[in-house]
């Protein structure tokens, strides 16, 4: 069976016995959490969350780059989210990652015509996570008085450290 066979079938599976079809939007517990996208890390079962509870705002490294400021943004301005947590990990394929070895990649695979990007690669976690905080802070989209806070999570033990 394919892996999209198996999905569907996982999903119909969900979907008779799904009791959350009359959640409304926005989280109930007022919270956006920016995280990386590794298929180690489950937010909702290492954070305790439920359906229609936060925001999971998802991406390589779980960087605070445009798209996920927008999200945020989004999420405060129009479904009440009032407190951010950033949460970076351990053995993050995005540590070390440079743009130029992308690049080079990309333009070995796809040719010279891929735009240039920045894909958010770090050197140093603690300071990855320091840096998207006051990147969110800096934001004039983001009101002065909302508590973020930075933290990593162990891949190894499930265990989160808040990054001071
Ligand atoms: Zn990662």
């Amino acid at each position: 069976m394919s892996n999209r066979t198996d999905l569907l079938t996982a999903n119909a599976r969900y979907a008779a016995t799904f009791t959350h079809g009359d959640l409304p939007a926005p989280p109930a517990r007022h919270i956006a959490i920016l995280t990386c996208m590794d298929a180690r890390l489950d937010p909702a079962k290492f954070l305790g969350l439920s359906e229609g509870e936060a925001h999971v705002i998802r991406n390589a490294g779980g960087r605070a780059n445009p798209d996920a400021l927008n999200a945020l943004v989004i999420s405060q301005q129009y479904l009440g989210t009032n407190e951010v947590i950033v949460i970076h990990h351990t053995r993050c394929g995005m540590t070390g990652l440079r743009d130029e070895a992308v690049q080079k990649l990309l333009t070995e695979r796809f040719g010279g015509s891929i735009k240039p990007q920045q894909y958010g690669g770090f050197d140093d976690l603690a300071q990855s996570v320091r840096d998207d905080v006051a990147t969110i802070r800096a934001d004039a989209r983001i009101p002065d008085d909302l508590p973020i806070s930075g933290f990593i999570y162990d891949v190894e033990t499930g265990r989160l450290t808040e990054v001071d």
